[in-house]
């Protein structure tokens, strides 16, 4: 455990021994060997995490009774597997699936059907009789609002999500003093930031209980969208997920490994599937505006999965995905293929949205609220087998 939390305030800092966030910001969008975290450029990084997995496995996979070994083994492997980065990888779908331990998967075509059916139903009480996709593209034009009031929109979503976060989600798994102590010290800054990289929102874990939130300020705004981010990053998402191990951590009940989430780690699929499924952990009142902004979220996402596994695995060229990718959503293949570019630059992290929401939906639907502290405490999908084989 010592050896860990040496490591980890070596590299990033004391703050950083607490909660998740640093390991994954490390990594996360700033691989390119000249790059500077926290001070050190990301190739030294790289030279100590390789001493840090050889010593991982020699001075603590020895002493398994020291630490929770699942969790130090997942450890070990992300770091190889981000090592691995570095070589040419060929085999796209078999280094996925070895990655995340799970088989990567197309979204079926009738899924993608359902979903679709189910918005043009959703748009049509709504008023927007047209076919699809003129219905969807005048919705977002009637939908469309300033970077400026976005941010007003999503710093209002986010107090409901918080309320019902902390008055209703949280008392079903933590005990009654644990969520009060975390509802006062829990604190999210939301800011605009104008980037030409091609993330929509982004969470920073800041430790201490504290998150920033950044949004994208060069793309375009839907108001509805707002909620969908709101959970994603913060209520029942990322923030929330984080504030709830660094508690559990500082009371001594999970491991430091199991508070951290390692990019390209197993433990991203359930962050991120909590991320996108768990808005509907909430018995919440929804109108039909955030319903429809929820299920083309998922479908965008759904299309986004398999044009790019396509690409991935060379089996189609990239225009002929772009083109595919937006007949199935009504926009324009140039626009698909700005949204196409975030995965492949980040190609073998954005399969864990698909493979997590699945996962995370199935779980929830079968176990029902009974499946919330697993969810939130593990740091693999691995770790859930009781419930997976069930
Ligand atoms: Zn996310």
């Amino acid at each position: 455990m010592e050896l860990i939390e040496d490591y980890i305030e070596l590299i990033f800092g004391a703050d950083a021994v607490v909660g998740a966030g640093k390991v994954v910001d490390a990594y996360y969008g700033h691989y390119k060997p000249e790059n500077i975290y926290s001070g050190v450029t990301i190739k030294k990084l790289t030279e100590l995490f390789e001493d840090f997995e050889v010593r991982l496995k020699k001075e603590i996979l020895a002493k398994p009774k020291d630490l929770d070994l699942v969790d130090a083994e997942e450890a070990t492997r992300a770091i190889r597997l981000f090592l691995s980065y570095q070589s040419e990888i060929n085999d796209y779908k078999k280094q996925v699936s070895t990655m995340y331990g799970q088989s990567l998967k197309v979204v079926s075509k009738k899924n993608i059907e359902t979903i679709r059916k189910h918005l043009n139903g959703l748009l049509s009480d709504l008023g927007y009789t047209d076919k699809w996709p003129e219905n969807i593209k005048r919705w977002h034009s009637d939908s469309s609002v300033s970077a400026e009031e976005y941010l007003r929109v999503m710093k209002e979503r986010t107090r409901e999500l918080r309320d019902e976060t902390f008055k209703r989600l949280l008392p079903k798994f933590l005990d009654k003093d644990v969520v009060r102590s975390l509802e006062e010290k829990s604190k999210v800054q939301i800011k605009l930031v104008d980037t030409s990289e091609s993330w929509g929102a982004y969470h920073y874990y800041e430790g201490k209980y504290r998150s920033l939130v950044e949004l994208n300020s060069s793309g375009k705004f839907n108001k509805h969208d707002a909620q969908v981010f709101a959970s994603h990053e913060i209520f029942p998402g990322h923030h929330t997920e984080s504030i709830i191990k660094e508690a559990l951590y500082s009371q001594g009940k999970i491991s430091l490994p199991a508070t951290l989430t390692i990019l390209n780690g197993p433990g991203c699929i359930l962050s991120e599937g909590i991320g996108d499924y768990g808005f509907f952990f909430f018995n919440h009142k929804k109108s039909k505006d955030t319903e429809v902004a929820y299920l083309e979220d998922i479908l965008n996402t759904s299309v986004r999965h398999n044009c790019a596994v396509k690409v991935l695995s060379n089996e189609w060229p990239k225009d002929r995905a772009a083109e595919i990718m937006g007949k199935d959503l009504g926009i324009h293949p140039e626009n698909a293929q700005r949204r196409l570019e975030f995965a492949y630059s980040w190609k073998y992290y954005f399969p864990v949205y698909v493979m997590g929401y699945q996962l995370v939906e199935k779980l929830f639907n079968k176990y029902h609220e009974n499946i919330l502290f697993p969810l939130y405490t593990r740091s693999s999908p691995k770790s859930l087998k009781k419930y997976i084989n069930l």
